[in-house]
Protein backbone atom coordinates (compact mmCIF):
# COMPACT_ATOMS: atom_id res chain seq x y z
CA UNK A 1 0.00 0.00 0.00
CA UNK A 2 1.43 3.57 -0.95
CA UNK A 3 1.82 5.84 2.32
CA UNK A 4 -0.29 8.63 1.77
CA UNK A 5 2.61 10.85 3.87
CA UNK A 6 5.05 9.76 0.99
CA UNK A 7 2.14 10.28 -1.91
CA UNK A 8 1.71 13.84 -0.38
CA UNK A 9 5.43 14.39 -0.20
CA UNK A 10 6.09 13.21 -4.08
CA UNK A 11 2.65 14.70 -4.84
CA UNK A 12 4.04 18.90 -3.47
CA UNK A 13 7.27 17.95 -4.81
CA UNK A 14 6.15 17.66 -8.43
CA UNK A 15 3.70 20.36 -8.05
CA UNK A 16 6.45 22.71 -6.86
CA UNK A 17 8.83 21.51 -10.35
CA UNK A 18 5.95 22.17 -12.60
CA UNK A 19 5.83 25.80 -11.00
CA UNK A 20 9.21 26.28 -11.22
CA UNK A 21 9.91 25.46 -14.42
CA UNK A 22 7.08 27.12 -15.95
CA UNK A 23 7.91 30.41 -13.68
CA UNK A 24 11.44 30.02 -15.73
CA UNK A 25 10.02 29.75 -19.15
CA UNK A 26 8.37 32.89 -18.42
CA UNK A 27 10.58 34.42 -17.12
CA UNK A 28 13.33 33.51 -19.47
CA UNK A 29 11.39 34.22 -22.44
CA UNK A 30 9.45 37.45 -20.80
CA UNK A 31 6.23 35.44 -21.34
CA UNK A 32 3.88 37.35 -19.27
CA UNK A 33 4.12 41.42 -18.21
CA UNK A 34 1.85 43.29 -16.03
CA UNK A 35 -1.30 44.55 -16.94
CA UNK A 36 -1.30 41.23 -19.39
CA UNK A 37 -4.57 39.22 -20.34
CA UNK A 38 -3.55 35.99 -20.67
CA UNK A 39 -6.19 33.73 -22.55
CA UNK A 40 -5.41 30.27 -21.50
CA UNK A 41 -6.73 27.84 -24.29
CA UNK A 42 -8.08 24.31 -22.37
CA UNK A 43 -8.90 21.72 -24.57
CA UNK A 44 -9.80 19.39 -21.62
CA UNK A 45 -6.43 17.26 -22.07
CA UNK A 46 -4.14 17.00 -19.06
CA UNK A 47 -1.55 19.65 -20.99
CA UNK A 48 -3.74 22.06 -21.27
CA UNK A 49 -5.18 21.48 -17.73
CA UNK A 50 -1.53 21.03 -15.90
CA UNK A 51 -1.02 25.01 -17.85
CA UNK A 52 -4.21 25.91 -16.43
CA UNK A 53 -3.47 25.29 -12.61
CA UNK A 54 0.26 26.06 -12.83
CA UNK A 55 -0.61 29.84 -14.16
CA UNK A 56 -3.46 29.93 -11.80
CA UNK A 57 -0.73 29.58 -8.12
CA UNK A 58 1.75 31.60 -9.92
CA UNK A 59 -0.37 34.58 -10.76
CA UNK A 60 -1.41 34.49 -6.67
CA UNK A 61 2.42 34.66 -6.18
CA UNK A 62 3.47 36.73 -8.78
CA UNK A 63 5.08 40.57 -7.95
CA UNK A 64 3.15 41.77 -11.32
CA UNK A 65 -0.58 41.45 -12.24
CA UNK A 66 -1.84 39.65 -14.82
CA UNK A 67 -5.43 38.33 -15.48
CA UNK A 68 -6.17 34.76 -16.78
CA UNK A 69 -8.95 33.59 -18.75
CA UNK A 70 -9.68 30.48 -19.64
CA UNK A 71 -11.19 29.76 -23.38
CA UNK A 72 -12.38 26.07 -24.41
CA UNK A 73 -13.41 25.68 -28.35
CA UNK A 74 -16.34 23.39 -28.72
CA UNK A 75 -15.79 21.70 -31.98
CA UNK A 76 -19.10 19.70 -31.68
CA UNK A 77 -17.38 16.17 -31.77
CA UNK A 78 -19.82 13.51 -30.89
CA UNK A 79 -20.01 13.06 -27.31
CA UNK A 80 -18.03 15.70 -25.94
CA UNK A 81 -19.16 15.96 -22.85
CA UNK A 82 -19.62 19.75 -22.91
CA UNK A 83 -20.68 20.90 -18.94
CA UNK A 84 -17.34 18.53 -17.65
CA UNK A 85 -15.37 22.50 -18.04
CA UNK A 86 -17.52 24.74 -17.47
CA UNK A 87 -18.00 23.07 -14.18
CA UNK A 88 -14.54 22.53 -13.78
CA UNK A 89 -13.54 26.44 -13.91
CA UNK A 90 -16.61 27.50 -12.06
CA UNK A 91 -15.71 25.76 -9.49
CA UNK A 92 -12.13 27.02 -9.45
CA UNK A 93 -13.73 30.27 -9.49
CA UNK A 94 -11.52 31.21 -13.29
CA UNK A 95 -13.09 33.45 -15.59
CA UNK A 96 -14.13 31.95 -19.25
CA UNK A 97 -15.52 31.73 -22.09
CA UNK A 98 -17.00 28.25 -24.08
CA UNK A 99 -17.15 29.14 -27.58
CA UNK A 100 -19.30 26.53 -29.87
CA UNK A 101 -18.52 26.18 -33.16
CA UNK A 102 -19.18 22.99 -35.43
CA UNK A 103 -15.54 22.60 -37.15
CA UNK A 104 -16.37 19.21 -36.88
CA UNK A 105 -18.91 18.62 -39.13
CA UNK A 106 -16.81 20.82 -41.67
CA UNK A 107 -13.36 18.68 -41.02
CA UNK A 108 -15.71 15.64 -41.67
CA UNK A 109 -17.28 16.92 -44.70
CA UNK A 110 -13.63 18.17 -46.27
CA UNK A 111 -11.26 14.99 -45.98
CA UNK A 112 -11.65 11.90 -46.69
CA UNK A 113 -12.74 9.15 -44.40
CA UNK A 114 -9.54 7.38 -42.84
CA UNK A 115 -7.29 9.91 -43.64
CA UNK A 116 -5.86 12.29 -40.75
CA UNK A 117 -8.06 15.18 -39.66
CA UNK A 118 -5.72 16.73 -38.04
CA UNK A 119 -3.85 19.57 -39.85
CA UNK A 120 -7.43 21.12 -41.13
CA UNK A 121 -9.05 20.63 -37.36
CA UNK A 122 -6.33 22.91 -36.08
CA UNK A 123 -6.08 25.54 -38.37
CA UNK A 124 -9.90 26.15 -38.08
CA UNK A 125 -9.52 25.81 -34.54
CA UNK A 126 -6.81 28.10 -34.66
CA UNK A 127 -8.47 30.86 -37.03
CA UNK A 128 -11.37 31.08 -33.93
CA UNK A 129 -9.06 31.27 -30.75
CA UNK A 130 -7.37 34.51 -32.82
CA UNK A 131 -10.82 35.67 -33.40
CA UNK A 132 -11.70 35.16 -29.38
CA UNK A 133 -8.67 36.49 -28.39
CA UNK A 134 -9.38 39.81 -30.06
CA UNK A 135 -12.77 39.60 -28.45
CA UNK A 136 -11.44 38.82 -25.08
CA UNK A 137 -9.04 41.46 -25.51
CA UNK A 138 -6.08 38.89 -24.71
CA UNK A 139 -2.86 40.37 -24.75
CA UNK A 140 -1.21 36.91 -24.81
CA UNK A 141 -2.40 33.32 -25.93
CA UNK A 142 -0.96 30.47 -23.77
CA UNK A 143 -1.16 27.14 -25.39
CA UNK A 144 0.01 23.91 -23.12
CA UNK A 145 2.56 22.66 -25.22
CA UNK A 146 5.52 20.90 -23.38
CA UNK A 147 9.46 19.99 -23.76
CA UNK A 148 8.57 16.86 -25.19
CA UNK A 149 6.23 18.59 -27.77
CA UNK A 150 8.68 21.12 -28.61
CA UNK A 151 11.09 18.59 -29.01
CA UNK A 152 9.11 15.97 -31.21
CA UNK A 153 8.57 19.31 -33.90
CA UNK A 154 12.57 19.84 -34.07
CA UNK A 155 13.22 16.38 -35.15
CA UNK A 156 9.90 16.08 -37.47
CA UNK A 157 11.36 19.27 -38.85
CA UNK A 158 14.75 17.77 -39.01
CA UNK A 159 13.72 14.47 -40.61
CA UNK A 160 10.84 15.27 -42.46
CA UNK A 161 11.27 19.10 -43.32
CA UNK A 162 14.84 19.60 -43.97
CA UNK A 163 14.59 22.96 -41.60
CA UNK A 164 16.37 23.04 -38.12
CA UNK A 165 12.88 24.34 -36.17
CA UNK A 166 11.41 23.33 -32.84
CA UNK A 167 7.84 24.72 -31.52
CA UNK A 168 8.49 28.42 -30.09
CA UNK A 169 7.70 28.90 -26.76
CA UNK A 170 7.07 32.57 -27.67
CA UNK A 171 6.44 34.09 -31.02
CA UNK A 172 3.98 36.31 -33.20
CA UNK A 173 0.93 34.43 -34.30
CA UNK A 174 0.94 33.62 -37.99
CA UNK A 175 -2.04 36.38 -38.84
CA UNK A 176 0.90 38.87 -36.95
CA UNK A 177 -2.02 40.25 -34.35
CA UNK A 178 -1.43 38.17 -31.29
CA UNK A 179 1.60 36.94 -28.96
CA UNK A 180 1.44 32.76 -28.51
CA UNK A 181 2.86 31.86 -25.87
CA UNK A 182 3.92 28.21 -24.14
CA UNK A 183 4.68 28.74 -20.49
CA UNK A 184 5.33 24.96 -20.01
CA UNK A 185 8.22 24.33 -22.75
CA UNK A 186 10.90 23.11 -19.99
CA UNK A 187 7.67 20.53 -18.64
CA UNK A 188 8.56 16.63 -19.38
CA UNK A 189 4.96 15.00 -20.50
CA UNK A 190 5.60 12.42 -18.00
CA UNK A 191 5.41 15.28 -14.91
CA UNK A 192 2.25 16.55 -16.93
CA UNK A 193 0.73 13.13 -16.95
CA UNK A 194 1.25 12.28 -13.37
CA UNK A 195 0.26 15.92 -12.01
CA UNK A 196 -3.56 15.15 -13.70
CA UNK A 197 -3.51 12.32 -12.01
CA UNK A 198 -2.57 13.39 -8.80
CA UNK A 199 -5.10 16.63 -9.18
CA UNK A 200 -7.68 14.39 -10.88
CA UNK A 201 -8.41 16.79 -13.79
CA UNK A 202 -11.70 15.80 -15.30
CA UNK A 203 -10.39 14.69 -18.32
CA UNK A 204 -11.53 14.72 -21.72
CA UNK A 205 -10.35 12.03 -23.86
CA UNK A 206 -9.07 13.57 -27.37
CA UNK A 207 -10.46 10.54 -29.03
CA UNK A 208 -13.50 11.88 -29.47
CA UNK A 209 -13.06 13.00 -33.29
CA UNK A 210 -11.88 9.59 -34.38
CA UNK A 211 -8.88 10.71 -35.91
CA UNK A 212 -5.48 8.60 -36.09
CA UNK A 213 -2.38 10.88 -34.07
CA UNK A 214 -0.18 11.36 -36.85
CA UNK A 215 2.23 8.26 -37.11
CA UNK A 216 5.56 10.67 -37.86
CA UNK A 217 4.64 12.00 -34.32
CA UNK A 218 4.03 9.21 -32.77
CA UNK A 219 7.43 7.38 -34.15
CA UNK A 220 9.58 10.41 -32.97
CA UNK A 221 8.07 10.46 -29.66
CA UNK A 222 8.29 6.63 -29.08
CA UNK A 223 12.42 7.17 -30.30
CA UNK A 224 12.67 10.13 -27.84
CA UNK A 225 11.32 7.53 -24.89
CA UNK A 226 13.39 5.02 -26.06
CA UNK A 227 16.47 7.17 -26.02
CA UNK A 228 15.16 9.08 -22.46
CA UNK A 229 15.78 5.48 -21.42
CA UNK A 230 18.87 3.92 -22.63
CA UNK A 231 20.84 7.26 -22.09
CA UNK A 232 19.09 8.86 -19.12
CA UNK A 233 19.27 12.88 -19.82
CA UNK A 234 20.22 12.40 -23.23
CA UNK A 235 16.56 14.69 -24.00
CA UNK A 236 17.60 17.63 -21.02
CA UNK A 237 20.62 17.72 -23.34
CA UNK A 238 19.01 18.42 -26.86
CA UNK A 239 16.68 21.03 -25.28
CA UNK A 240 19.70 22.89 -23.54
CA UNK A 241 21.59 22.56 -27.17
CA UNK A 242 18.22 24.56 -28.69
CA UNK A 243 18.82 27.36 -26.37
CA UNK A 244 22.53 27.32 -27.08
CA UNK A 245 23.08 27.51 -30.81
CA UNK A 246 26.30 28.41 -32.77
CA UNK A 247 25.32 29.65 -36.27
CA UNK A 248 29.18 29.70 -36.90
CA UNK A 249 29.05 25.99 -36.68
CA UNK A 250 26.07 25.52 -38.79
CA UNK A 251 25.95 26.08 -42.84
CA UNK A 252 23.19 28.80 -42.86
CA UNK A 253 25.10 31.66 -44.69
CA UNK A 254 21.41 33.90 -43.83
CA UNK A 255 22.28 33.77 -39.90
CA UNK A 256 26.67 33.78 -40.60
CA UNK A 257 28.45 36.21 -42.82
CA UNK A 258 31.09 32.97 -44.51
CA UNK A 259 31.92 35.00 -46.86
CA UNK A 260 32.53 38.39 -45.25
CA UNK A 261 34.66 36.31 -43.06
CA UNK A 262 38.08 37.10 -42.45
CA UNK A 263 40.86 36.39 -39.51
CA UNK A 264 41.31 39.30 -36.83
CA UNK A 265 44.17 37.76 -35.11
CA UNK A 266 42.18 38.00 -32.12
CA UNK A 267 42.45 34.40 -30.47
CA UNK A 268 38.64 33.04 -29.74
CA UNK A 269 37.55 29.81 -28.06
CA UNK A 270 35.06 29.44 -30.35
CA UNK A 271 36.71 29.47 -33.35
CA UNK A 272 37.98 26.37 -35.62
CA UNK A 273 40.05 23.98 -33.58
CA UNK A 274 40.91 22.19 -37.17
CA UNK A 275 41.77 19.08 -36.72
CA UNK A 276 41.60 18.24 -32.94
CA UNK A 277 38.80 15.68 -32.30
CA UNK A 278 35.76 17.33 -30.11
CA UNK A 279 34.95 15.86 -26.69
CA UNK A 280 31.83 14.98 -25.28
CA UNK A 281 31.07 13.93 -21.52
CA UNK A 282 28.05 12.34 -20.26
CA UNK A 283 24.90 14.88 -20.11
CA UNK A 284 24.77 16.19 -16.55
CA UNK A 285 21.84 18.05 -17.21
CA UNK A 286 19.16 17.01 -14.61
CA UNK A 287 15.66 18.39 -14.93
CA UNK A 288 14.43 17.19 -11.39
S1 LIG B 1 -7.23 14.73 -32.75
FE1 LIG B 1 -9.26 15.31 -33.51
S2 LIG B 1 -9.78 17.17 -32.38
FE2 LIG B 1 -7.58 16.86 -32.19
S3 LIG B 1 -6.69 18.03 -33.87
FE3 LIG B 1 -6.96 15.96 -34.62
S4 LIG B 1 -8.94 15.99 -35.62
FE4 LIG B 1 -8.86 17.78 -34.32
Amino acid sequence: MTDPRKSRYEGNKLAKRLRRQAGEAIADFGMIEAGDRVMVCLSGGKDSYGLLDVLLALRDKAPVEFELVAVNLDQKQPGFPARVLPEYLAARGVRFRIVEQDTYSVVKRLIPEGRTMCSLCSRLRRGVLYRVAGELGATKIALGHHRDDILATFFLNLFYGGTLKAMPAKLVSDDGRHVVIRPLAYVREDDLAAYAAAQDFPIIPCVLCGSQENLQRKAVRSMLTEWEKRYPGRVASILRALSDVRPSHLLDRKLFDFVGLRAKGIADSEGDTAFDPQSFREPQFSDA
